[in-house]
């Protein structure tokens, strides 16, 4: 281990061993050293958020997100949106997207979950620019014996956006594998309507902020409701996220949005909480 990685995982800790320093750019040739020595430490971990259907709540849930969790042994639980820009930015969410794959499927692989659970992968757009993506991805979920319709792919829309001809091109491949598609974060880009077509989706996520800010601005329901209306005549499922309240809910629910997932139903928690 170098002098770095040392100071790094010191459990005795140091001023040194602040993981901030990570931010810095000089550190970002080394993050990849530093998160494939955590995936060895097993310091990450998933958290499973359910996603459940809008008009039955049903407490059997059926459907989670896989959310990465990094346990640091001197900074604590890191959230990922603090370390999830540096993976991309150092390619070490290449190895930390395989190991999320990996996780999710030895989750569902247990004798205890039913074969209708199904769950959805965040992935990141600097993953979709290795070429053998996809397949690399089929031949794990199979190593498990699961099946690729048990799996949604989640990548943001603005993520989408970044270059179009890959997106298509990775999309159409993983559509031909089985794999459902979701566009996350729905209405925090700058999105065009005609992107819903151009780009293959079968659900779409409207972002917890458009929610949120529904409530206190009436012109974003108005907006969200001609979303929920045109998403459902392109045959497209959709899921409200960041549902809160019993206010939120009711909301959604009139806009006759399919799914929804938030606090209200249930933070995320560890699969082994659930099964
Ligand atoms: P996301 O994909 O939009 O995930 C939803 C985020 O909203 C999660 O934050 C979740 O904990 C949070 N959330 C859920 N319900 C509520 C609610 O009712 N209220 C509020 N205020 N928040 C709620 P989290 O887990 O911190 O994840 C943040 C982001 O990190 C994710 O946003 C996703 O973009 C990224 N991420 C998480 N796991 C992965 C991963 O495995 N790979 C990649 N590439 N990105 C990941
Ligand atoms: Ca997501
Ligand atoms: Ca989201």
């Amino acid at each position: 281990m170098n002098e770095f990685l040392m100071i790094f995982f010191d459990k005795a800790g140091s001023e040194e061993a602040d993981p901030n320093f990570l931010l810095k750019m000089d550190n970002i040739a080394l993050y990849q050293d530093v998160v494939v020595l955590a995936i060895e430490l097993q310091e990450f971990s998933l958290y499973f958020q359910p996603i459940v259907n809008t008009l039955t709540l049903a407490e059997d849930f059926q459907h989670y997100e896989a959310l990465i969790r990094w346990e640091h042994p001197i900074k604590g639980m890191i959230p990922p949106d603090h370390f999830i820009h540096i993976a991309e930015k150092s390619g070490a969410i290449i190895p930390l997207g395989y190991w999320v794959i990996h996780e999710v499927c030895r989750c569902l692989s247990q004798p205890s979950v039913p074969q209708n659970v199904s769950v959805s992968i965040n992935l990141s757009p600097v993953q979709f620019k290795e070429a053998s993506l996809v397949q690399s991805i089929v031949k794990i979920i199979k190593s498990y014996g699961i099946s690729t319709n048990r799996i949604t792919i989640e990548i943001t829309e603005t993520s989408a956006m970044r270059d179009h001809q890959l997106t298509r091109k990775v999309f159409a491949a993983f559509h031909a594998e089985g794999f459902k598609l979701s566009m996350d974060d729905f209405g925090t880009g700058y999105s065009s309507l005609s992107y819903l077509l151009n780009f293959n989706f079968d659900i779409i996520k409207i972002d917890k902020s458009f929610i949120a800010n529904t409530l206190v601005d009436g012109e974003y329901e108005i907006i969200a409701k001609a979303v929920v209306k045109l998403a459902h005549d392109l045959s497209l499922i959709v899921v409200c996220e960041g549902i809160e309240t019993d206010d939120q809910l009711q909301m959604v629910s009139e806009w006759k949005t399919d799914f929804i997932q938030g606090y209200l139903i249930s933070k995320p928690r560890p699969w082994s909480e659930f099964y």
